[in-house]
């Protein structure tokens, strides 16, 4: 039985997501800010399949001399993916691609964060991953600004992550695991809601330059909705 429903997008009959979803329909998301007591700062995030743990410390004293920055703070972003988050077991340590994504989430926050007002100090960033369903690097994002926030560090915006992509000829918002590996492309991005600022822009397979432009719209859609949610989970710890 093939389900059809319309692509909004282009107006025709198209098949249906996997899982019912409209073409820009995020998944089940889920924020709680506040979730560990010996972090300085913390979040806890579910969206779909995935759940992600992210913690913050800092600011302290930075004692690598030659990372030390004499007018700022660094931002150290390091992301993990626990053994069992995965289908087949993931081999614990450090990989090529956990530290591409430490590095990509370092320089997606570094924007928004007042790094000067700390001079020869760390932000440390870790998040952990413990169940992974496709589009982890943007939840991890997601949830370390939420965390940064818990942590009080002054921040100009609270960066919120998203991805879209095409999978099954249709350009679609927030690629499941199955989406993004059958997909013909990924597209994740990171912004600050507040001034649109992109931090962040990774892309792997193909788009015509229409079904980027879709594709960069949608994952801006996304995040403007995902930023409401971190709000909230601040809101909810803080009170307004
Ligand atoms: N994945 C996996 N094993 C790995 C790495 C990734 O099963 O060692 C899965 C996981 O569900 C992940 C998805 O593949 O979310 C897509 O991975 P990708 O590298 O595109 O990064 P992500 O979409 O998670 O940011």
């Amino acid at each position: 039985i093939i389900i059809t429903n319309t692509n909004l997008n282009t107006g025709t009959e198209t098949s249906a997501r996997a899982n019912n979803r409209a073409f820009d329909e995020l998944r089940n998301l889920k924020i709680e800010a506040g979730v560990l007591e010996r972090a300085d700062g913390s979040a806890y995030l579910e969206i779909g399949g995935n759940k992600v743990l992210a913690a913050v410390y800092g600011p302290r004293e930075l004692f690598v001399r030659r990372l030390m920055q004499p007018n700022r703070a660094v931002l150290r972003c390091k992301y993990n993916m626990a053994p069992f988050s995965v289908d087949d077991r993931k081999r614990p340590g450090p990989d090529r691609r956990s530290v591409e994504i430490s590095k990509i989430t370092s320089e997606a926050l570094t924007p928004a964060v007042f790094l000067e007002k700390f001079p020869r100090s760390t932000i440390d960033v870790y998040i952990e991953v413990l169940e992974a369903e496709g589009g982890t690097r943007c939840a991890g994002i997601t949830a370390a600004s939420v965390a940064l926030a818990d942590a009080g560090i002054p921040m100009r915006d609270m960066v919120v992550a998203c991805a879209a992509g095409k999978s099954d000829g249709n350009v679609v918002i927030d690629l499941s695991e199955v989406e993004d590996k059958e997909g013909e492309a990924d597209l994740p991005i990171a912004l600050m809601p507040r001034t649109g600022e992109i931090t962040l822009l990774q892309m792997d397979g193909h788009l015509t330059g229409d079904e980027f432009e879709k594709a960069l719209d949608l994952a801006i859609g996304g995040c403007m909705k995902i930023s409401e949610e971190q709000k909230k989970a601040i809101k909810n710890r803080y009170g307004e």
